[in-house]
């Protein structure tokens, strides 16, 4: 079939849009038709959503279904940033993509009143990945057997994993009970990826074991039984941490800050401490900070993460403190989930944005590029934060976005 028949098909519901990369036996020639069935049916242009140099023949079957071309989102840098963590040590030049005009040089501000300060500390307490399958059983006494049988089952879970994955190992499992129903809550090293489909797929190793072996009545009723707690908030992932649990802080000299941002340390922590702690503690927000998500989506969407993850990757507190006249600040990130293989990261543009910060593919020792990219992010979060606090402090938040950030088309 040519172009032309597959169009008409189209048109006429003969063929699905699902079906046109096996019937044109190409997944970039199948993009262009979708594209021109679009363009026909709703009489627009989609010139600019067919301009990209993605290859769908190697991302259709790992990436995207469907796909009629790519969105463009500009990619702006903040650094040098200093960093002196565990794994990422050094300045780095850090990428981020996003629309809001004003972000990347509010941002900046920050990354220069830190480094001039002698950069940023930063440490990661916690590292796995979760998942939480839910299993029916008829009442407590049989969820409590249920509870007991998974506990002194745990080494032979630890087997299994290995056998779906090299890379991924199974190395804690919390067990929750309500009512007649058990969610074990397995917990994954997953080295440089962010694992979320290695842990599923080893939850799914694991759950048809225990359907094999365990005896009592019971029924697994969903692989993923929200107490993982993937792209939801939820206290659970504060708590027990989800991904990367990460700390950066920094020492602010009362000399700098006056400097750069026209403050003192005290009029810092007090609208932190009004503001982020306070005010959200009245809202009920989980996250007590001002901005962590900007920076989060922005470097996922440059590095290749998966976006939707933004929304536990944002859970975390800031805490200051004046020393003397010096500021003490500090971002917890309490669920960050990234990886520097899989999903996203092996995209053309993202792969180019990870090897500026030296972190493309997996690192050596395993896993230490992803624990490199937790303390870049917890870090630009950190002058994100100091950058926010000290723009609303000296009542500049509205005139940075009037000058910065207004559409004017
Ligand atoms: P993945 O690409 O599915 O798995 C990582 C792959 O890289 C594995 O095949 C692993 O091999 C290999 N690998 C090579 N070098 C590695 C290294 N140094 N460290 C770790 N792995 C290495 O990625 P994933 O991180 O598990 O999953 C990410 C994807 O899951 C994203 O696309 C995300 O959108 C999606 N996602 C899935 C679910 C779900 O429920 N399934 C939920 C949310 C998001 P081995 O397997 O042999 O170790």
């Amino acid at each position: 079939m040519n172009v032309d028949e597959i169009l008409e098909k189209l048109e006429k519901g003969e063929i699905s849009i699902s079906r046109l990369d096996q019937a044109l036996k190409s997944s970039n020639l199948a993009a262009l038709v979708r594209r021109l069935y679009l363009e026909r049916k709703y009489n627009v242009k989609l010139s600019a959503i067919a301009s990209t140099l993605l290859d769908f023949e190697d991302l259709v079957g790992h990436n995207i279904e469907n796909p009629i071309g790519a969105v463009q989102v500009p990619i702006g840098i903040v650094g040098p940033l200093k960093i002196n963590g565990d794994y990422a040590k050094g300045e780095f030049f850090v990428p981020m993509a996003t629309t809001e005009g004003a972000l990347v040089a509010g941002v900046n501000r920050g990354v220069k009143t830190l480094t001039l300060s002698g950069g940023v500390k930063t440490k990661i307490l916690y590292d796995g990945m979760a998942r939480a399958p839910l299993i029916w059983t008829p009442n407590v006494e049989e969820a409590s057997k249920l509870s007991l049988w998974l506990k002194s089952n745990f080494s032979q879970f630890k087997e299994l994993t290995k056998q779906v994955t090299s890379h991924g190992e199974l190395k804690d499992m919390q067990v929750f009970v309500v009512g007649n129903m058990v969610w074990p809550r397995f917990v994954f090293n997953t080295a440089d990826a962010m694992g979320m489909n290695m842990a599923t797929i080893a939850s799914d190793r694991i759950c048809k074991y225990i359907d094999d072996s365990y005896e009592g009545p019971h029924k697994c009723v969903s692989l993923s039984g929200n107490l993982c707690v993937d792209k939801k908030p939820s206290y659970l992932d504060k708590l027990l941490g989800r991904g990367k649990y990460v700390i950066a802080e920094s020492i602010i000299k009362k000399e700098i800050l006056k400097d750069v941002m026209r403050l003192t340390s005290y009029e810092i922590d007090y609208i932190n401490k009004s503001k982020n702690l306070l005010g959200n503690a009245v809202s009920g927000s989980l996250s007590y900070n001002a901005q962590f998500a900007n920076i989060i989506a922005a470097i996922f969407l440059a590095t290749g993460q998966d976006l939707a993850q933004v929304v536990e990757s944002s859970l975390g507190y800031v805490w200051t403190e004046t020393r003397g006249e010096d500021l003490y600040i500090s971002v917890t990130l309490t669920s960050l989930e990234v990886g520097t293989v899989g999903g996203g990261t092996w995209l053309p543009t993202q792969k180019e944005a990870l090897q500026l910060l030296g972190i493309a593919g997996g690192g050596n020792p395993q896993g230490s590029n992803a624990l490199k990219l937790a303390e870049i992010i917890a870090s630009t979060a950190l002058a994100g934060e100091l950058n926010l606090l000290a723009a609303q402090a000296a009542g500049e938040l509205a005139s940075a976005h009037e000058k910065l950030g207004r559409t004017k088309k």
